[in-house]
């Protein structure tokens, strides 16, 4: 075994990735447990630039909802249209609770977000059923590989021959403590690991995901990973207009004045992690957000975009409540730090147009402080 820290970093992608591969494909959990666990990561990264020691069984069932939610739409298919099995027999259990919290609500093709807000009570049923069924079996299954269990990723608290297992999970979802341990412990570095490995894994992660999907439902998989993944550009409308007031009708980039042909863009971009909350939103002309692409933009527009958050954090707030729009700036900044804080060197950073810079970490640091 080598001791340079890069070589460390190469092994354990290598085994992360051999997990998906050798796992027994009988259902898409492992894909959403892992690349819930690194978003949890970048989500918690501190301001020094440190991943979480631990996370929880209810964070990650939060999550992994998150992930499916755009899963339990129809998928249309010329005439047919319905949604996709993620399980080699019937549907994966976590999506068919998630389907069934949908179809309860008055409308059910409105955003998490919006399901959230109006069924909690259905929602805090929704999570206690995902959670259950994490602890029972992804969570204890991802490290067996061959019939042995070989823990390098994180440990976890209990154990599924204690009989009354169903019972303390259930004492403490009712909040009246008990036995249940709920912390998912990440070996030493394996935090940090995954917040570097994010923009390198997750494409790997939504390929492999996407050609399981496929399988499980006989299609090609060309159309299916935009559907899985992708952006839903026509979601974005109800808060363009509100940002671009607050942009005083200017690029966020280029500050040339905007016209109808604006686009929201994603400040942390999509690909290197899905992020619709109010904070990492603004608006673009059709150029910059076109040249941006999926690149991270340079530190003058991070301080721009920092600014932005805090000083108008007020008007941010009342444009989320009036559209009923998702708001997390915590999470959000988190990911940013875990993304921005730990860039490779000749990392190049967008400017404008054709123009970036190589990454200057003291100048990245400021601009995120
Ligand atoms: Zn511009």
């Amino acid at each position: 075994m080598s001791t340079r820290p890069e070589h460390d970093l190469i092994a354990f992608a290598e085994r992360l990735m051999s997990l998906l591969d050798l796992s027994q494909r009988s259902a898409t959990y492992k894909y959403a447990v892992l690349l819930g666990l690194m978003d949890l990561c970048l989500e918690a990264t501190d301001r020094h630039g440190q991943a979480p020691q631990s996370v929880t069984t209810r964070e990650l069932a939060r999550k992994v909802i998150e992930l499916y939610w755009p899963h339990t739409q129809n998928f249309e298919m010329g005439p047919l249209a319905r949604v996709l099995r993620q399980n080699n027999g019937g549907q994966a259990r976590v999506l068919a609770d998630i389907v069934a919290f949908r179809e309860r609500l008055p409308d059910p093709s409105v955003t998490l977000d919006r399901a959230r807000q109006f069924d909690s009570a259905g929602f805090g049923r929704l999570l206690d059923d995902v959670e259950w069924t994490l602890i029972l079996m992804p969570l204890p299954r991802l490290q067996v590989v061959g019939g042995h269990s070989d823990p390098f990723v994180y440990l976890i608290g209990w154990n599924l021959d204690t009989l009354r297992l169903r019972a303390d999970v259930r004492r403490y979802q009712r909040g009246e403590g008990g036995d249940f341990d709920n912390l998912i412990r990440f070996l030493p570095g394996v935090g940090d690991h995954l917040v570097r490995l994010n923009g390198l894994l997750r494409p790997l992660i939504y390929r492999g995901w996407a050609s399981m999907v496929a399988r499980f439902n006989g299609l090609p998989e060309s159309k299916l990973e935009s559907f899985l993944f992708g952006i839903d550009r026509t979601s974005l409308n109800p808060v363009r207009e509100l940002l671009t007031d607050l942009q005083h009708g200017q690029c966020f980039y280029c500050s040339a004045r905007l016209g109808p042909a604006a686009e929201v863009d994603h400040f942390i971009p999509w690909a290197r992690r899905p992020d619709n909350g109010i904070h990492n939103l603004v608006v673009a002309d059709r150029r910059c957000n076109g040249a941006k692409s999926d690149f991270l933009a340079a530190p003058a527009h991070v301080g721009t975009w920092m600014e932005r958050n805090r000083g108008r954090a007020a008007e941010l707030d009342a444009v989320a409540s009036q559209v009923r729009w998702e708001s997390h700036l915590d999470r959000t900044l988190g990911a940013a730090r875990g993304i921005y804080l730990r860039l490779g060197e000749g990392t190049r950073l967008w400017l404008a147009r054709d123009e970036f810079l190589k990454v200057e970490p003291g100048l990245v640091q400021a601009a995120l402080a």
